[in-house]
């Protein structure tokens, strides 16, 4: 049987952090666990088709494309989780409930990708708008012009709770808030996995 848990926070909320030590916990208690990124599988796919070079460039490409491209991920990663042996699979989805894109806020879990997806639980991640700033200062190779602001960030933290929510309500997936302050990245592994665990 498989379990599919989907996680989202905003960037430098220690989502990656999190799920690492999650998975080394879930994986000690007998579970046969795949944690997949939802972004390296989007710009694997946009690379070899030659749409994009970086990361980055994903959000910026038309909308049209991304919801293309974005559907079918959602389509290969249930099935690669399906492929999976074992009797109890745990797979994880580190993805993102809101895009910031230059046309506006977008949907990372729009009804074509719930219904492929099919998760049972979504996992909201997060963390003080203060210390999710010095996350991204601390690491700016990798956030460059998305550093944000105090009062961005409060707003993109509220926005994620309502896509989320929204997410939940169209695929039937239980909603779980996580919160994940600095220094405590154990104790929120430990909520996600007692989450995780009674789903
Ligand atoms: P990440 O490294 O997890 O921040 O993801 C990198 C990029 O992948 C994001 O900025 C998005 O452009 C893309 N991405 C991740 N999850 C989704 C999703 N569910 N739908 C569309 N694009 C996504
Ligand atoms: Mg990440």
């Amino acid at each position: 049987m498989l379990k599919l848990v989907v996680v989202v926070g905003i960037p430098g909320v220690g989502k990656s952090t999190v799920l690492s030590i999650a998975r080394n916990k879930l994986v000690e208690k007998g579970y046969n666990v795949k944690l997949v990124n939802f972004g390296d599988y989007m710009f694997n796919y946009l690379k070899e088709v030659g749409t994009v070079r970086t990361r980055d460039e994903i959000r910026r490409l038309p909308l049209t494309i991304q919801l293309k491209t974005q559907g079918m991920v959602a389509r290969k990663i249930r099935e690669e989780l399906e492929s999976e042996r074992g009797e109890q699979v745990i797979g994880i989805v580190d993805t993102h409930a809101v895009i910031k894109t230059p046309t506006g806020f977008w949907t990372g879990l729009p009804m074509n990708v719930l219904q492929e997806l099919r998760p049972n639980l979504i996992a909201v991640i997060e963390a003080k708008p203060e210390e999710i700033v010095a996350r991204q200062q601390r690491d700016a190779s990798r956030y460059r012009a998305d550093l944000s602001s105090i009062e961005f960030v409060k707003e993109l933290l509220q926005l994620n709770r309502y896509f989320s929510i929204a997410s939940s309500v169209i695929s039937g997936a239980a909603v779980t808030f996580i919160s994940n302050p600095e220094g405590l990245f154990e104790k929120a592994a430990e909520e996600l996995v007692a989450a995780i665990e009674a789903i």
